[in-house]
This record gives C-alpha cells, structure tokens and sequence, in this order.
C-alpha cells in the first residue's frame, strides 16, 4: 500500500489564501484548514513564505514572530455549541451558512444502503459540487472509480478504503486511476464532505445500475 497524504496540496492552500478559489473549493478548504491540525500547519508555512517574499519586496513587511502569531490564531477551533447533535456540534465554521438549520433539516437522499447524501453547494460557474454524506457504521460505499477529481474529507467519525484509514479533517483525494470502495468505522455514523466536479462512476453490479442517478 502506497502512503497517501490526508492534507490538502499546496496548490489548493495557495488558491483558497489568494482568494481565486471558487466557492465550493474555498468553503472545502475552509472547514479543512478548521479540523486538521497539520493543514493548518501547512498553511501557516505558507503565508509565512508569502510574507517573507512581501519582505523581499518591501523591507520589513513582516514583523518578527509572525509565523508564531499566524500559528497562535490558527489554533482556536471553533467552540461546541451547547446542545447541538455531534454531527451538527462538530461542523466548522466555514459550513454553517449552508445549513443554518442543522443536518436534519437538509434534503438527504439514499444512495445505497446505510449511504446518504445532501447537497450543499450546487450550480457553481466552477463546475463543483458540494455535498455532505453520511455512511452508517460498518456500511460500504459502491465500488466505484470516478470521472474526475474526487476530494473526501471525514468530519465525524471514520472510514477505510484500500488506501488508508481516514479520522476528522483527513482528506482523500482520488481520480479515475483509483477504484475504492470506503468502508466505515464501527462507532458514531461517519460524516464526511465530498468536492466533485464529475460524478463516480460505479463498477460492480447491481452498483452499476445505480450510474444513471449519480449525475
Ligand atoms: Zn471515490
């Protein structure tokens, strides 16, 4: 098995910090940067970069400590709110606006058994798709292989495919090299977030009868 990362690639991190990420992209980098610890590392690294060069440009555009200050502020993850379902406590920020009533009040579609999906985001110029899932504990996703560019990322819960296992803010990039099928950890239902431009296309039966709804 090779070793993927489960952090988003620079190129996503650089467009999301200079604005030109489209709104799908940028709410998915978002509630990454919100969960994952080493994404935010990452990211931090970068505008330190982004400053120094400013500094190459401009002497002294950046102060001393300003990594430690970016690190310090990226730190404070958004706090639980009281009461709430986990699914809907552990949501970030970044997500909220596209469910201001919480996960029961989205239009939740069954894709197969113990699989369910809403879309959050749809019709973007860009092309991309967002959309929350749902994968009962111990249910497997279709085996499918994809179209195009598919980013997962976990944000409750967990699952595993041929690849690795997958926690909070981990992300799974996959593309039509890869055929998968993730499978979800016993314990609390596994949430996660999907940013798609293509649909997946499913490569067993009976899945494959499943393709013409997937669109
Ligand atoms: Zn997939």
């Amino acid at each position: 098995m090779t070793a993927v990362s489960h952090v988003l690639s620079d190129e996503w991190l650089v467009d999301y910090a200079a604005g030109t990420a489209p709104e799908p992209v940028a709410a998915f980098v978002a509630a990454h940067l919100a969960l994952s610890a080493p994404a935010r590392k990452a990211y931090a690294c970068l505008e330190a970069l982004g400053g120094n060069l400013l500094d190459a440009i401009e002497p002294a555009a950046m102060s001393p400590g300003a990594l430690e200050s970016v690190l310090a502020r990226l730190d404070h993850p958004a706090p639980r709110p009281a009461g709430a379902p986990v699914a809907d406590a552990s949501m970030p920020a970044a997500l909220r606006r596209y469910l201001p009533r919480g996960m029961g009040s989205l239009a939740w579609r069954k894709l197969a058994r113990g699989l369910h999906a809403a879309r959050l985001i749809r019709d973007d110029p860009s092309g991309y798709r967002l959309s929350l899932l749902r994968l009962d504990p111990g249910c497997a996703v279709p085996r499918h292989t994809h179209r195009g560019e598919e980013l997962v990322m976990v944000l409750e819960g967990g699952y595993h495919d041929e690849r690795g296992h997958y926690g909070p803010g981990d992300v799974e990039i996959a593309d039509p090299s890869v055929e998968h099928q993730p499978i979800a950890d016993p314990g609390p239902v596994c949430v996660g977030l999907i940013l798609w431009q293509a649909p997946v296309r499913l490569t067993r039966f009976p899945g494959r009868l499943l393709n013409p709804f997937l669109r």
